[in-house]
């Protein structure tokens, strides 16, 4: 196993060119290589995609990479490849199926990236028992849990799957689960409860702040002027979206809108235009963010209330990976509560109850007094200092206030 994590450190600089691995990624590598199936929990950022590419390129036989969507596959593709890692997604818009099946039964492919839907077909699994398979990679793992906030029923489907594949070990990978939703992960998909690897959830350089919304145009072009980096809007619905992005732009910088309902070269276009620039805003609906690699985005705002803390830790998680100092700020108002208890009635019975708990989990941290980092890294299940000095919270707290007050009477005296 040693000798394995040498010739592993040595992968991440041929195949992938770092210098060191980051934060848990050697712990988890470590355990795939010995094939011990893992449950990592790593931060958006943090680089959870090496924690199975890298071991791809070590194993014999495929690692089967399981995906939500399918512009998450070909932006994992296009970067796997950049790199020279054989890989190939198998999905409904793909021509070259065929192909990419000869590839896998030859042994020639790293990673092969599915669907759950499709991998939990007899088919699928007829066809790997003919190829060989080095690992199983299940992404977004929470949509595997009703507890987690985005659930998919073909997740469901994995496990006799992999079940049928024993000698293969599992490593499930997401950015968000609290700890209901990690034990139903880790019951779901067979991995035991020692192999579960958490790493630290804090993003200090985010300054959080959350403000009642009174003049949401008003406010909100107040954080454009004060931030004048690459920035997210976040807005609930397409027509929010496409009326705020109207709304802030003609001052100075490009104002461009993001959502589901618009064809998809204009929003690939949007997008591109978006990672290329050093002061664009994006208004997006959520449906904008999950697998874009831009590390200078200065600030990320909420027009409304998000779905839940887990979405509101992913979202705002988009702003300064770079490490630089960068703000989350959401605007908030009762009727966006009202609008979410009314959801509440439409959802089904037996996920009502954990749907109240994340709600109430989100109210708590609206209306705290408290330090918003602290609430936010405790739902995570850390254990963080009271006050973290960078939130709206801290820094309005009367000690602080007074202490710049003071400083600044000092210094113009
Ligand atoms: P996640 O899926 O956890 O959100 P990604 O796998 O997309 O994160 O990785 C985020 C970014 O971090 C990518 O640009 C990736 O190349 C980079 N990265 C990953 N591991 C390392 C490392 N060991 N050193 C430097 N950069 C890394
Ligand atoms: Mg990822």
């Amino acid at each position: 196993m040693l000798a394995n994590m040498d010739e592993a450190r040595a992968a991440l600089a041929r195949v992938f060119g770092f210098p060191a691995f980051r934060g848990v990624q050697e712990q988890v590598v470590a355990r795939v290589l010995a094939g011990q199936s893992t449950l990592a929990v790593m931060p958006t950022g943090a680089g959870k995609s090496l924690t199975y590419q890298l071991p791809a390129t070590m194993l014999d036989g495929t690692c089967i990479v399981v995906s939500p969507l399918i512009a998450l596959m070909h932006d994992q593709l296009r970067g796997a490849t950049a790199n020279g890692i054989a890989a190939a997604t198998l999905t409904s818009v793909d021509a070259d199926r065929g192909q990419t099946i000869e590839r896998f039964l030859r042994g020639e492919l790293d990673l092969l990236y599915v669907a759950p839907e499709r991998a939990s077909q007899p088919h699928f699994r007829d066809l790997l028992s003919q190829g060989r398979v080095g690992l199983f990679a299940i992404d977004e793992a929470h949509c595997v849990s009703e507890w987690g906030h985005d659930f998919r029923p073909d997740y469901r489907l994995l496990r006799p799957l992999m079940d049928a594949f024993p000698d293969v070990p599992r490593l499930a990978l997401t950015a968000t689960a609290d700890r209901h939703t990690r034990a139903d992960i880790l019951a779901q998909l067979g991995i035991p409860d020692d192999g579960l690897i958490v790493a630290g959830f804090d993003r200090p350089n985010i300054r959080y702040a959350i403000r009642g919304r009174d003049n949401p145009l008003r406010q909100l072009k107040q954080v454009l002027a004060e931030n004048p980096g690459p920035g997210i809007v976040y807005a609930p619905t397409r027509a929010q979206v496409e009326r705020l992005a109207d709304q802030l732009a003609g001052e100075g910088r490009t104002v461009l809108p993001y959502h589901a309902g618009l064809a998809p070269e204009v929003r690939a276009g949007n997008q591109a235009a978006f990672v290329a620039s050093e002061d664009m805003v994006m208004v997006a609906t959520v449906a904008f963010g999950m697998g874009i690699d831009k590390p200078d985005v200065r600030f990320v705002a909420h027009a409304a209330l998000p779905k839940s803390i887990e979405g509101y830790y992913q979202e705002t998680g988009r702003a300064g990976r770079d490490g630089d100092p960068s703000v989350a700020i959401m605007l908030w108002g009762p009727d966006d509560f009202v609008r979410a208890r009314a959801r509440l009635g439409e959802v089904e019975e037996h996920r009502r109850a954990s749907e109240r708990a994340r709600l109430d989990a989100l109210a708590g941290l609206v209306e705290t007094a408290e330090c918003r980092r602290a609430v936010l890294l405790r739902h995570f299940g850390e254990n963080p200092p009271t006050q973290c000095g960078n939130c709206d919270n801290c820094l309005n707290a009367p000690g602080v206030t007074d202490a710049t007050e003071l400083a600044r009477k000092l210094l113009s005296a």
